[in-house]
């Protein structure tokens, strides 16, 4: 079995994000970027299932402009067999990510796609959803244990107060959370080899989907500032200052 692993490049978490100035979005000029960190997930579960014998080869993909291909190169050294890389010149919308990732998956005929549950830019949480639905494959959202056994697959997914235990037809695409596993760092031997996998890359126009935005972003603005906190002596204290000056009890 195949497994697809859409990986998209973000700013890094480690990043203070700023605000452009004109307010129109953030700013990405000389900001470190890297792999959107759910999809390390799905790439480390990816390799774990090929390495159980679960799987023959993993893809990974990602759409957006040249760059793209460092993150791809980064899929490639955690272990990932290939890469496909869709050019794209603007940031393109779940809606459009999903048509695009259908047409791979039409292409590759994978038996499953591993994707991140959100990316922490847009923080959308719908791509893996919506190729489900396009694909009319089965879906296992936000998991933290996967299991695969031929053509089900046995999903975990923390819900409020508990576990719940899915079980989902194959193909399926499974969208990963948190603590699914710890995702590997790749070694500098494993940095090199992954100079020679093969990346295939195609534009948007080659795979016909029409990715013009459909969302216009009105403003872009900080949160507002916090105030610092004060630090009570005692709980009659506390309970005085939640009474009369935050007025919340
Ligand atoms: P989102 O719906 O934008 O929160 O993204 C959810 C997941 O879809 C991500 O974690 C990726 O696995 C995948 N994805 C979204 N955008 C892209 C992209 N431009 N290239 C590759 N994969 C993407």
């Amino acid at each position: 079995m195949k497994v697809l692993v859409p990986i998209k490049r973000v700013i890094d978490y480690n990043v203070k994000i700023r605000v452009k100035a004109d307010n129109s979005g953030v700013e990405l000029t000389n900001v470190k970027m890297a792999m959107n960190p759910f999809d390390e997930i799905a790439v480390e579960q990816a390799l774990r299932l090929k390495e159980s014998g679960g799987a023959n080869e993993v893809v990974v993909v990602s759409i957006g402009p040249s760059q793209n291909q460092e993150t791809i190169r980064t899929g490639l050294a955690m272990g990932a067999d290939r890469g496909i890389h869709i050019e794209a010149s603007h940031d393109i919308e779940p809606l459009a990510v999903a048509k695009l990732l259908k047409e791979v998956v039409g292409r590759e005929n994978p038996g499953l796609v591993f994707v991140g549950k959100q990316a922490i830019d847009d923080d959308c949480n719908q791509t893996g959803q919506m190729l489900a639905a396009l694909l009319g494959w089965a879906q296992g959202t936000f998991v933290s244990g996967v299991e695969i056994n031929d053509d089900k697959a046995t999903v975990i997914r923390e819900v409020d107060g508990g576990l719940e235990h899915l079980e989902i037809s194959m193909p399926a695409v499974v969208s990963v959370d948190l603590r699914l596993n710890e995702p590997r760092y790749a070694s500098l031997p494993n940095i090199m080899k992954a100079k020679k996998k093969p990346v295939d890359s195609m534009t948007v126009e080659e795979l016909g989907v029409e990715v013009a935005p459909r969302l216009t972003v009105i403003k872009v603005e900080e949160p507002e500032a916090r105030s610092a906190g004060v630090k009570v002596s005692n709980a009659s204290e506390l309970v005085n200052k939640l009474k009369n000056e935050a007025k919340v009890i």
